[in-house]
């Protein structure tokens, strides 16, 4: 069996990964000179526990399974992890009673959180902190770690086991009648194709005719770096606002990277192109165009409260906003915050039908492909549970089937 794997992210990764412990020849294609220019080397590194997701949900199950599995990786591999934990601060009476409900999930999801009831407690946890409320939640399963490493390690593994990843290489269409793929116009042939593709999936499964109801809208996260007088003023727990449950969005939190380096962020703001990082870096008129349209169309309409997210998160992308959640956050006042390089894309989805930005993951069987559409965080979180689900559901179990989930 010869399987083509559209993009080298994680979610492509690891799909090879867990493909190649069966005797498959697999080709992953990848425009770019490496795995780690798009979502997965722009991520936040946060290995979530999976209880902000409706029960039951892709992104629930996978994301709670996916995250015991990237930690067995992890571990089985030496590689980087700081057990650190997730401290949830609210900021309004409002989040209080959300706090409650996500403390409930906990239960009814199986992952351990400890309910904070007094200043003290929230203290004792991380004494680094300003509480507002003396409520908290602590969800001691969220770790942080290097998606850089994980990314090098599956690239190792899989050269190891043969399978062949051809960077520098574009695949410009798809074929859902013969599965063909012209890359670089050269026509190859495989019994399977699996696109992964990313914040460009939604692309390459308009070339290959698939009909869905869902179209892209890219929203970019911006990171603020902090630095305080002395290391022992870093908060050691992670520090998240209580989320909306109603957008896919976290909220700006605390990320610390591997090399000691401490930011806020992402924000979440709408951008007119899908690797618009840099401003016209990367130009495509055709592509600002239509996703301009579909923004303001959204806002004016203020379609799903997309208006209002809008003009919150648009505060983020500004000092005196990004210095108030961080006296919010942080027990010591920061010497310096500054705009950090670090910047990433979600490839975020909007379901026409709902008139929603798309809560979960999309997983669609068209023939011979098998379309990953909609992998927002937690994707690199729950990429192995995925590849799992993946490989179980349609490709070693259910090859014929034309389901989606
Ligand atoms: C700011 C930010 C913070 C995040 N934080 C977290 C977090 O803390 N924890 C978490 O679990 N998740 C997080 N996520 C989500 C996570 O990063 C993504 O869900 C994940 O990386 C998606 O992986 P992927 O393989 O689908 O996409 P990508 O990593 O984007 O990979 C897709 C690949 O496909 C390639 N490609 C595209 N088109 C083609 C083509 N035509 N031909 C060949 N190759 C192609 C691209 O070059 C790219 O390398 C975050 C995302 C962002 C943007």
């Amino acid at each position: 069996m010869k399987v083509a794997i559209i993009g080298s992210g994680i979610v492509g990764l690891t799909i090879a990964y867990t493909l190649s412990k069966e005797n498959i020849d697999i080709t992953i294609f990848e425009k770019e000179r490496d795995s780690l220019s798009h979502g997965t080397g722009r991520n936040s590194g946060v290995i979530h526990s999976g209880i902000y997701y409706q029960p039951k949900t892709l992104r629930s199950t996978l994301c709670i399974r996916g995250s015991k599995l990237m930690k067995k990786f992890i571990s089985e591999n030496n590689l980087y992890i700081n057990n650190c934990g997730k401290l949830l601060l609210p900021k309004t009476k409002k989040d209080i009673e959300t706090l409650n409900l996500l403390y409930e999930r906990s239960k009814e999801v199986g992952v351990e959180t400890i309910k904070l009831n007094s200043f003290d407690e929230i203290l004792k946890i991380e004494p680094n902190c300003n509480p507002l409320f003396n409520d908290a939640l602590f969800i001691k399963e969220t770790a942080i770690a290097d998606p850089k490493e994980v990314s090098n390690k599956l690239i190792e593994i899989l050269k190891k086991r043969g399978v062949i990843i051809k960077y520098d290489t574009k695949v410009d269409s798809i074929s859902s009648n013969n599965t063909i793929i012209i890359s670089n116009n050269k026509i190859h042939n495989f019994d399977l194709i699996i696109n992964s593709a990313g914040l460009h999936a939604d692309y390459l499964a308009n070339k290959s005719n698939l009909k869905t109801r869902y179209t892209s809208l890219p929203f970019k996260g911006k990171y603020w770096k902090i630095s305080f007088g002395d290391k022992n003023e870093i908060p050691n727990r992670l520090i998240y606002p209580v989320p909306n449950l109603d957008q896919p969005f976290l909220g700006v939190h605390t990320v610390y990277d591997k090399d000691g380096n401490f930011y806020l962020g992402p924000s979440s703001t709408p951008v007119f192109g899908r690797e618009a990082y840099r401003p016209f870096r990367k130009f495509n008129f055709l592509e600002f165009c239509a996703l301009s349209y579909k923004f303001i169309l959204k806002i004016i309409f203020n379609e799903n409260n997309l208006r209002n997210l809008a003009i919150s998160e648009f505060k983020n992308l500004f000092l005196s906003s990004v210095m108030k959640s961080s006296n919010a956050y942080f027990r010591h006042k920061p010497v310096k915050i500054e705009l950090s390089s670090k910047v990433g894309i979600r490839s975020q989805m909007f379901d026409k039908n709902s008139k929603k930005l798309f809560n979960d993951f999309v997983v669609i069987k068209q023939n011979n492909i098998i379309h990953i559409l909609n992998a927002i965080s937690p994707a690199w979180t729950s990429s192995f549970a995925m590849a799992e689900f993946i490989c179980e559901k349609y490709t070693i179990k259910n090859r014929n089937n034309n389901e989606s989930a």
